[in-house]
């Protein structure tokens, strides 16, 4: 297959990349670099069957592929809310524009929506069934509705013109290559315990999220595209559950920190719980989560010491 990644520079990307490698694929890999960097596909550039693409989703594309896995967009709240237009912009013609690819070279196409699209639940677990409670005029509204823009973009193309999509609604992922300074919540944790300093919870640190390991979800992508039953929304993420307050003590413990927790102010709409349904992933993809959270955190910290030069105390 020659398959197309789209945001492959980034965290995900990079590492669906090296699993679509690994599984005999040609993989072209394009980003414009926004929140991913070359560093993280830099050991894959060898391999003859890997391509690396500057580009940005919002311009069209032509090219000659059978799978487009479409992940193009920024994810952490800081990224995202850099240039909230051009996150919309991303979403929307950004998921234009691939489905216009799709429907040309009549490729399948896979896009990673996101937990996000519930926004603050009223429904807990949420199923893929729960349309949501988003707040379309708040600071995260860029990224929500964009997402949600992008799932009825893949739903009308689908029905219309039929491509043949793929959805899957991506829960809080965690692991080695998220960046740093990404500022999502296990990598400012895992940082901040390294380096010695306050763990800043925002809020009073009850909110929850339920936190999966990379490799799971790359593993539950990868079955979502092979498959021909289901065309989604999927919800994929680990159902374990933990508060903010509960992440932040394990990475200390984890990392044998002196760090202490800081209280700092609530972010605007943070949504108050969250934790997938994943009922309808374990039938369609036979698939479930096999890291717990302690396990992925070590790998991600022992990651994260390498990257920031700290020896293994
Ligand atoms: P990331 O920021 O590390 O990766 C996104 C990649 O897309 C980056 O390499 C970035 O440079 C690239 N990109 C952004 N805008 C682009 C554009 N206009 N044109 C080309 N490239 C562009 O984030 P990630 O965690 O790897 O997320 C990947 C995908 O998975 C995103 O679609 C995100 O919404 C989705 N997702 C991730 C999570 C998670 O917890 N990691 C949860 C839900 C959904
Ligand atoms: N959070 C926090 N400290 C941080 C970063 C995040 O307390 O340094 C909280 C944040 O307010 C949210 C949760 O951790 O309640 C998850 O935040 P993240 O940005 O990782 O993802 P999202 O809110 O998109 O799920």
């Amino acid at each position: 297959m020659r398959v197309l990644v789209t945001g492959g520079a980034g965290f995900l990307g990079s590492h669906l990349c090296e699993r679509l490698l690994k599984d005999g694929d040609e993989v072209i890999c394009l980003d414009n670099y926004f929140s991913g960097k070359r560093a993280n596909v830099a050991h894959l550039r060898d391999n003859r069957n890997f391509e690396l693409i500057r580009h940005d989703t919002v311009e069209p594309i032509l090219l000659e592929v059978d799978r487009i896995f479409h992940l193009a967009c920024p994810a952490s709240p800081v990224h995202y809310q850099y240039n909230p237009v051009k996150t919309i912009k991303t979403s929307v013609m950004g998921t234009i524009n691939m489905l216009g690819l799709a429907k040309r070279v009549r490729a399948r196409i896979l896009l990673t929506s996101t937990s996000e699209v519930y926004g603050d639940p009223e429904e807990h677990p949420q199923t893929e069934s729960y349309w949501g409670h988003v707040n379309p005029i708040g600071v995260r509204a860029c990224y929500d509705e964009g997402k949600r823009v992008a799932e009825a973009l893949m739903m009308d193309y689908h029905r219309q013109n039929k491509v043949d999509t793929r959805i899957v609604r991506i829960f809080n992922t965690y692991g080695p290559r998220m960046a740093i300074n990404d500022g999502r919540v296990v990598s400012n944790f895992c940082a901040a315990a390294l380096r010695g300093e306050d763990l800043e919870i925002y809020g009073d640190g009850k909110q929850t999220r339920s936190f999966a390991y990379v490799d799971d979800i790359i593993d539950a992508i990868v079955r979502m595209m092979n498959q021909e039953d289901h065309i989604g929304p999927i919800n994929i993420g680990n159902p374990n559950e933990f508060t903010i307050s509960e992440l932040a003590a394990l990475a200390i413990d984890l990392t044998r920190s002196a760090s202490k927790l800081k209280l700092m102010p609530a972010r605007p709409d943070d949504p108050v719980r969250r934790k997938p349904d994943i009922s309808l992933a374990r039938k369609v993809l036979k698939w479930e989560p096999k890291i717990p959270l302690r396990e992925g955190l070590c790998k991600t910290i022992e990651h994260m010491r390498t990257e920031l030069g700290i020896v293994s105390a």
